[in-house]
């Protein structure tokens, strides 16, 4: 349906209105468009092979992102046509690992503002600058300090593209419309002494607020938020660890929200935790796990996976002896001094020991990296995971691609192919002695679309972690016996709105159960899913 109230020119340079060559002769005359565009009128295919095209003769996969964020600027709907119809393409490039880079280098190849900037300059003045932003209907909101950007550390403003790639995927994969859609960066500064004395930095050149002055400016936004946007669902992104903790807690009852980090990617790893183990023909609680990193990530999955075992009967003591952290200073134990709140309740009685030590002691099924360290899988550990397992599960999951903890090439190679891989960035087939394996891509891009979807039909008051259990089951239920033959633990990308229906389904349903849903909805089963299709947005003209 076309804006009665924006014509000519205006319409071509709105990028939620203009179809470029595709309008029509009809709309051309009624909407004052003849002589603005060439006269041969084209449909939405010519549009999207002739931008695929152009994005491929680049040599360079920043060169891409720039070119589609160009695009997405300029027609948003066949911006999303292009991502949903070469997912496996283009997420990549708009997501991890081309973000990475294109933060890394954001004052550098910036050209059009995008996305809300709330800076520690506009303490005071929060409420009222977000009537700036020209929606009046925003549904999600995905927001960064840009303290820990992806593996990548404190990148300051130039974090924003990752709530800009994250949002792109809601509409793509979630169907969750643009216009419902806020991408924020939280300026509080940034520790990042070389990002500050960058000429072109675009961010708040001064060290990060922190401690009382940081936790009110954030208190400000949240409450801004609240009254501006009451039904918005809060996504926190890349915070650091501390930070992810201290505001899901004091956050996750005030207002509906999650984080990202901790709670996605723990329902991405168990989806292919349980993928995995329908090869290893082993039951969830009698796995033993050892994980590499002790931060958000790894904990956030340490805690959905004890909570995953304890519902399958097993005795907390147990579950305790299943799930074995290391991280930079060694094996967690209680004796470790300042042991973040976070590590706690994963903290052993044991005595101080390394990496390879513990996983000789305590020879785990499942060894998990989330680190941030590249390289932190070496052969002499992956060899042993292959000694001790017949088929070992090693997911690599630190992001982007070059912060993996090993390669997928490393993983099948050292363990003669018998490695059960998946990692956070894509890797590509890997061919090994007339074999061709395929690893899996742990992306909580599987995740989010799917139950923000859900969170935002329902309306729901909050979103309990019992729902990253059942989202991780709902997308583990995707995994076919075809997906495990090919050696992947996840179902393919080129299935993922299936798969975040799917998700959004089993969301909303147990999201009912608990009483957390505020919306009318349909009667569950066929009419409730053929309501939440109905919902997603649907980018043909
Ligand atoms: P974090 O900084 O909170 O945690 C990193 C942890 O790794 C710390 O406990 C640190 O001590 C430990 N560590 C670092 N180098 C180590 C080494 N060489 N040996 C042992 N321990 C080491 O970060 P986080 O939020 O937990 O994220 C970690 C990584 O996980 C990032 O690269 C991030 O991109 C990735 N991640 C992946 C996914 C996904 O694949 N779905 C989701 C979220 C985060």
């Amino acid at each position: 349906m076309t804006n009665r109230t924006k014509r000519g020119y205006d319409i071509l340079h709105d990028a939620a209105l203009n179809k470029s060559t595709a309008f029509t002769a009809q709309e051309r005359e009624a909407l004052g468009l003849r002589g603005l565009l060439p006269p041969n009128i084209g449909d939405q295919e010519t549009q999207m092979r002739r931008a695929l095209e152009n994005m491929r003769r680049k040599h360079y996969d920043i060169d891409r992102y720039i070119f589609l964020s160009a695009l997405q600027e300029r027609n948003q709907r066949l911006f999303f046509r292009i991502v949903m119809e070469n997912i496996e393409e283009i997420m990549p490039i708009i997501y991890t690992p081309t973000v990475g880079e294109a933060c890394k280098e954001f004052a550098h190849i910036f050209r059009i503002p995008r996305g809300f900037y709330v800076t520690a300059q506009d303490r005071g003045d929060i409420r009222k600058i977000l009537d700036n932003w020209p929606e009046p209907d925003v549904r999600v909101i995905v927001a960064t300090d840009g303290e820990r950007i992806l593996g990548l550390g404190d990148l300051g403003a130039n974090g924003i593209g990752i709530p800009i790639g994250k949002l792109a995927l809601y509409t793509a994969l979630g169907g969750i419309h643009p216009r419902h859609c806020l991408p924020i960066m939280l300026d509080v500064g940034t520790n990042n002494a070389e990002l500050r004395e960058d000429p072109l930095y675009l961010g708040l050149q001064q060290e990060r607020l922190s401690g009382e002055a940081y936790d009110s400016f954030i208190e400000e936004f949240v409450t801004a938020v609240k009254d501006k946007y009451p039904k918005a669902l809060l996504q926190f992104e890349d915070f650091s660890t501390p930070n992810a903790y201290r505001l899901l807690a004091r956050y996750r009852n005030q207002i509906l929200c999650f984080n990202d980090d901790i709670q996605g990617t723990a329902a991405v790893a168990l989806a292919g935790i349980y993928g995995a183990i329908r090869i290893t023909k082993m039951a969830l609680k009698d796995l033993r796990v050892m994980f590499l990193g002790a931060g958000a990530a790894a904990t956030g999955i340490g805690a959905l996976m004890a909570a995953a075992m304890a519902e399958e009967g097993l005795p907390e003591v147990e579950v305790k002896r299943r799930l074995w952290f290391v991280d930079r200073r060694g094996l967690v134990t209680q004796d470790q001094p300042y042991l973040s709140a976070h590590k706690r309740p994963f903290a052993q009685n044991q005595p101080a020991m390394d990496f390879e030590t513990a996983l000789c002691a305590h020879k785990p099924h499942v060894l998990i990296g989330a680190t941030g360290s590249p390289g932190s899988f070496t052969e002499r550990i992956v060899r042993y995971m292959a000694q001790i397992n017949e088929r070992p599960i090693l997911f690599a999951l630190s992001n982007p691609t070059s912060r993996a903890e090993c390669s997928a090439e490393q993983a099948y190679r050292w363990s003669e192919g018998r490695a059960i891989f998946a990692s956070g960035s894509p890797f590509d087939p890997v061919h090994m002695e007339g074999r061709v394996y395929h690893p899996g891509q742990g992306n909580n891009a599987y995740i989010f679309p799917g139950l923000g979807l859900a969170a935002i039909l329902g309306e729901f008051t909050s979103i309990p972690d019992i729902l990253f259990s059942t989202a991780g089951r709902a997308l583990a239920s995707c995994i076919t016996d075809q997906d495990l033959e090919r050696g992947t633990v996840y179902p393919p990308l080129t299935n993922i709105r299936t798969v975040s229906l799917t998700i959004a389904e089993a969301v909303l349903d147990h999201g009912e159960a608990l009483g957390l849903v505020q919306a009318k909805l349909p009667p569950k089963g066929e009419a409730r899913r053929a309501f939440i299709k109905q919902q997603m947005y649907d980018p043909i003209y």
